[in-house]
């Protein structure tokens, strides 16, 4: 499932390809990806002649602000799911199998929403007075460019029984962390996924805070990480870098990168965790 790097990743390739143009032509053609909506013409009507204004990211979605001659700005909001990616191509005859819904732009290129899994989704939104989608106002703090503020969403967090692997999971607080980078951001930070938050000590609060920008920063200087079993891709199919980097997430039986011991991966609420043993306390 691609989280926050794959999408900044995504926002940035297609801030380049789409701003400045126009919608020529939608057509949806699995309605499972517009669900938000009761109809395919109310996504694609008000999208005819809109033009790209701007391309922003909150956690895992994306927000592109749109305008047009008959509704002032609004908001296409995107969400991968499992599988989603937004792609590029120059002809229809290149587009491949999964495509669920097909954008043409004003100089005649196509983005297309490729989603074999379906559980990604495309929809219209207003914007809020920060030029957001709102429906994105229920997601906790983006991490990125706001240590400060990662360090205070933590700290509220402290006083609970829960692991802080669930808490990071959990898009309320801080949003864009999935299951794979925060398998990294506790390795880096020493941490196991399934410590109570309440006995994490002050010092370990700020190495979970100082290793969320660190492993958020570097997977997007490497455009994300690709895996074996998972989908991701950027803009032109491209795969991401940082998963040559990764130091847990998939990485079960090799030798732990830190103390030579093994990385286990271990389950627990139907996910798996990597992890060693003897790093992470
Ligand atoms: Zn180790």
């Amino acid at each position: 499932m691609p989280e926050l790097p794959e999408i900044e990743t995504l926002r940035r390739d297609l801030s380049e390809l789409m701003i400045g143009k126009s919608i020529k032509g939608v057509s949806v053609a699995n309605r499972r990806s517009i669900r938000a909506h009761s109809t395919s013409g109310e996504f694609e009507q008000p999208l005819l002649g809109a033009q790209i204004r701007e391309i922003r990211r909150k956690g895992k979605f994306l927000s592109i602000a749109v305008s047009s001659h008959y509704r002032e700005s609004f908001a296409l909001v995107a969400h991968m799911g499992m599988s989603g990616q937004l792609r590029s191509f120059a002809n229809r005859s290149d587009i491949p199998k999964h495509s669920h819904v097909v954008f043409e732009l004003s100089d005649q290129s196509l983005i297309v929403f490729v989603d074999p899994r379906t559980f990604g989704q495309l929809y219209l939104d207003e914007l809020d007075k920060s030029g957001l989608a709102t429906s994105l106002s229920r997601l906790g703090i983006d991490p990125i460019n706001q240590p400060e503020l990662i360090y205070e969403a933590l700290q509220g967090c402290m006083d609970r029984k829960t692991g802080i692997k669930w808490m990071l999971l959990d898009q309320s607080h801080l949003c864009g962390i999935g299951n794979m980078y925060a398998d990294e951001i506790l390795f880096r930070a020493g941490v196991r996924f399934d410590r109570p938050c309440q006995t994490l000590r002050a010092e370990e609060v700020l190495a979970i805070a100082d290793s969320i920008s660190e492993v958020l920063n570097a997977a997007i200087i490497s455009r994300g990480s690709s895996l074996r079993d998972l989908q991701y891709r950027d803009v032109a199919g491209g795969l991401g870098g940082y998963q040559s980097m990764h130091q847990a997430y998939g990485r079960e039986g090799l030798e732990c990168m830190r103390c030579h011991g093994i990385v286990e991966r271990m389950f627990f609420n139907g996910r798996s965790s990597f992890l060693c043993r003897s790093c992470q306390r």
